[in-house]
């Protein structure tokens, strides 16, 4: 039985010990299944938020400002106005 090994997202090396890896986020694939993300527990913090995550969250806060700016509302961040 061979232990998988995971490649830290960050520094692109290989996490020899299954102590030192985090399990930071699932990435789908454009085309077939997708892959597991991992880092480094020191470097798993230094990551970028997940990318699937984060298209969804601006796409949410987009519609949202469109959609107010549609009633004529002022959309202004600078207010809290989320
Ligand atoms: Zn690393």
């Amino acid at each position: 039985m061979t232990a998988e090994v995971h490649y830290c997202r960050h520094c692109g090396e290989a996490i020899t010990d299954p102590d030192d890896a985090v399990y930071v986020g699932y990435e789908h694939g454009n085309s077939g299944p997708g892959w597991e993300i991992w880092a480094h527990r020191d470097h798993a913090d230094l990551l970028e938020p997940d990318p699937v995550a984060t298209r969804i969250l601006a796409h949410v806060l987009a519609e949202r400002a469109f959609s107010r700016a549609a009633d004529g509302g002022l959309w202004s961040p600078a207010a809290g106005d989320w």
